[in-house]
């Protein structure tokens, strides 16, 4: 594999319904000169929105590798395909908090690769009111940051039961439309009004997107150093920094380990934050 050309000028197909080419095209266009061309097919919603519960990592990449792989098969012409995937979860040392992770994946069937971009952030704060007037709602929509965030309009049909669900609302007055669409068949009067969590309606999560589509290019860039292969990345991550006092392992990063998705070949990379030593304050004997 000649490293230096395996990406350029190539042609690339993204799977997105949420207009995520916008910040995922620019940096591979930069890098490699690759074309991103978008497709809606397969409707990446039957993979699963977003639920709030807890998620694994590995669930995360096995749905956005389930997204490549029908890619691949609806669209039999093209060889280098893109998917991705955010989750929310909560923070594992403080369950108060929720994280946002969003992975791209792209998956090269000429050379039977795959690179994965990644990015952890804290969420932005995610917020579900009751309404029980178009007033209300339009009290509240500043502190949902609206219109750069959108909102989701849910309510329960008092007759049937049913779920009544009102998204897109582009401006205030059609949030006051759909408030006033639903309230005579909403039991109890009630509206509930959420952050609407898609990429196009929540420009946090584009930007998150970004940076994950730059680890991406870094992650294309990084060669395995035996078999030269690119997709060379971070596998594991080993804690225990030695405490500058105590010399006692600490939870602070000692080393990345990376592996080669090809031929295995692995590489640690000790000190990558450029620090030998952890500070007193985070190691639990001189700090408990
Ligand atoms: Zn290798
Ligand atoms: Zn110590």
């Amino acid at each position: 594999v000649d490293t230096s050309t395996v990406f350029q000028h190539r042609k690339a197909l993204l799977v997105t319904r949420h207009g995520k080419e916008q910040v995922i095209g620019p940096p591979l266009r930069e890098a490699f000169g690759i074309e991103l061309v978008t497709t809606d097919q397969p409707d990446t919603d039957l993979f699963g929105t977003f639920s709030g519960e807890v998620e694994r990592p590995g669930d995360q990449l096995a749905t956005v590798r389930l997204k490549v792989e029908a890619a691949c098969s609806a669209h039999t012409g093209a060889d280098l395909l893109l998917a991705s995937e955010g989750a929310f979860f909560p923070h594992p040392d403080s369950p108060f908090l929720m994280m946002n992770r969003e992975l791209i994946l792209l998956k090269d069937q000429v050379h039977q690769l795959e690179c994965i971009g990644r990015s952890v952030n804290l969420a932005p704060g995610i917020m579900r009111v009751t309404v029980h007037s178009a007033a209300d709602a339009l009290a509240q929509l500043p502190a949902f940051r609206f219109p750069a965030f959108g909102i989701i309009l849910r309510a329960t049909d008092r007759h049937t039961g049913r779920l009544l669900l009102r998204k897109d609302c582009p401006s205030f007055a059609a949030v006051e439309a759909a408030v006033n669409e639903l309230l005579p068949f909403a039991a109890d009067g009630k509206v509930e009004m959420e952050h609407d969590l898609r990429a196009h309606r929540n420009s946090d999560r584009m930007g998150f997107i970004a940076d994950a589509a730059a680890h991406l290019v870094r992650v294309m860039q990084r060669c395995c150093p035996a078999c030269g292969v690119p997709g060379f990345d971070v596998t594991d991550i080993l804690p225990g920094l030695p405490c500058n006092w105590c010399g006692s392992p600490t939870r602070l990063v000692l080393a990345y380990q990376y592996t080669c998705t090809k031929c295995n070949a692995a590489h640690t990379d000790y000190f990558p934050n450029g620090k030998q030593t952890a500070d007193p304050g985070s190691c639990d004997h001189c700090n408990p």
